[in-house]
């Protein structure tokens, strides 16, 4: 499953991080054009990170709306999709500038 090795990477980037302590919270970031769903990432979260410092963790999702840059006409579009097209002219000719993003944002442990 997809969102299971994702939730499996952020789970051992933040135990990597820190070390014996316990980790209160964390913030991810999900870009809006990433095919990842976070619903699922909550939910395999629980199940991943039972038994490690991390159980019990507040798993915050920040989701960053899709932007680009048409290379048309060179303004900012909102994207919805990741092949859409620019709100200005139409082109579909555009460089993703966000949405795309799948990171660990902040990690929050106990001192
Ligand atoms: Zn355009």
């Amino acid at each position: 499953m997809h969102e299971m090795s994702i939730t499996q990477g952020i789970i051992d980037l933040c135990l990597e991080h820190a070390g014996d302590r316990r980790i209160r919270s964390l913030n991810v970031e999900i870009g809006e054009l990433s095919s990842v769903v976070p619903e699922s990432i909550e939910f395999c979260f629980e199940a991943c990170s039972r038994g490690t410092s991390l159980e019990g963790a507040r798993l915050i999702i920040v989701r960053v709306p899709g932007m680009g840059q048409c290379l048309e006409c060179g303004q900012e579009t909102p994207l919805t999709e990741l092949y859409g097209s620019c709100q200005h002219c139409g082109s579909n000719r555009i460089t993703i500038l966000t949405g795309e993003e799948l990171r660990v944002r902040e990690i929050e442990v106990d001192d």
